[in-house]
């Protein structure tokens, strides 16, 4: 029987493996063929600035935001995680939207946040040439980065199976009974025993939940981002992120250099009820056009070389839902891990192994 069973091996499930490996023994099931090939590799790949994730969106997305990004800058390379320490500008367009970037700021100071700090137009202009001749200034983030995330998982994978975990790939939790002393797990290759159940199966966690609550206590809502990807020969045109001012629900559509030179442009934010369409639409195309030609100019369309989608695992809950199971308690929900899911990935991986030994 093992510790610690971990559904799902993006980022979550990837951290969660390399946190608790050193205490226990742990075995991670994936049914793709490799991690994190789902979620964790069709985002934007930003280890946000705290500055952005405030507590109206969420408590814990809130608190793990500061933690998350601390551990980012203090350890990435350390461990060998790809990323690229760029930076991001938060750019107001009018003087309403600069009014709220002088929120952003006074907010962030009350909550012990202290790198931002205010930009001229001029200045933003002397750092970024290519962005609108319209824009008022903004706010400078010094502490947002990218992260080669498909690399972060791997290298945590290595972490974890110097202390003995296993990773699994091509299997699928299909079935979860409740035994006496713990779970017996049933995947399309064989069957597991488990005193604990890590749910951190993304888009699918409301799924595997089902498969233990009678009551599951969120429901999915997921939510479609789209985006276009620039070859590295577009290198150069922007060196930071680069943000519009958020409006309620999302924060807009970015530019997003990464760590191996290419530049994102996205992402959208529309409710579908699939969870598997990731065909990319002329229309969610079309919006990411017009949210960049509203920020910058100059842009490499030329050096297009991809389109993709990423699917969000919003659910119906205000907050990441990281709980135990009120039927279960041995079994684990991390669930309703959207943005900003990768930033807050070291800090939710540390939250679990302490409610697990609360
Ligand atoms: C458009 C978009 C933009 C985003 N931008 C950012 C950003 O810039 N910064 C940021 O911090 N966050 C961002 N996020 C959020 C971030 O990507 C996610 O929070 C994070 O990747 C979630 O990781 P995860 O491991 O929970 O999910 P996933 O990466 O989806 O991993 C879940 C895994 O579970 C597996 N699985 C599912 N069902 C089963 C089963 N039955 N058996 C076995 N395995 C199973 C899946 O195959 C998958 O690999 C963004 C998300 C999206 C969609």
């Amino acid at each position: 029987m093992v510790d610690y069973l971990i559904i799902g091996g993006g980022v979550i499930g990837s951290f969660i493996a390399y946190e608790l490996a050193p205490v226990g023994s742990v075995s991670l099931i994936e049914k793709e063929s490799d991690l994190s090939q789902v979620q964790t590799t069709h985002n934007s790949a930003l280890v946000h600035s705290p500055v952005l994730i405030t507590p109206d969106k969420g408590e814990l997305k809130a608190k793990f935001a500061i933690e998350g990004n601390r551990f980012y800058q203090e350890h990435a390379e350390a461990l060998g995680i790809p990323v690229l320490k760029n930076g991001a500008f938060l750019v107001a367009k009018t003087d309403e939207e600069m009014a709220h970037a002088k929120a952003y700021l006074e907010n962030a100071k009350a909550r012990g946040i202290h790198d931002a700090h205010i930009l001229s137009a001029a200045a933003m202009m002397i750092a970024e040439p290519n962005l609108k001749d319209d824009i008022k200034g903004g706010l400078n983030l010094p502490t947002a980065m990218t992260a080669d995330t498909y690399q972060l998982s791997k290298t945590l994978e290595r972490h974890a199976k110097a202390h003995g975990a296993m990773f699994y790939m091509n299997e699928a939790v299909m079935d979860i009974e409740v035994t006496a002393d713990g779970f017996t797990v049933h995947t399309t290759n064989g069957t597991y025993a488990a005193k604990h159940i890590i749910n951190a199966a993304g888009v699918f966690a409301e799924t595997i939940a089902s498969m233990v609550e009678q009551d599951v206590p969120y429901k999915t809502r997921p939510h479609r981002g789209e985006y276009y990807v620039l070859s590295p020969q577009a290198k150069g045109w922007v060196h930071k992120t680069l943000f519009p001012m958020p409006n309620k629900i999302t924060k807009g559509i970015l530019v997003i250099p990464q760590p191996d030179g290419t530049i994102r442009l996205g992402p959208t934010s529309t409710y579908q009820e699939s969870l598997t369409d990731d065909t990319p639409t002329d229309e969610g195309l079309n919006a990411v056009k017009a949210g960049i030609e509203d920020l910058v100019k100059h842009i490499p369309m030329d050096t297009v070389i991809d389109t993709y989608v990423g699917i969000r695992a919003t659910t119906d809950y205000h907050d990441f839902y990281i709980k135990r199971s009120v039927e279960h308690p041995n079994f684990i929900h991390v669930a309703g891990i959207d943005s900003p899911g990768v930033t807050a990935a070291p800090a939710i991986a540390q939250y679990v192994k302490t409610l697990i030994h609360a």
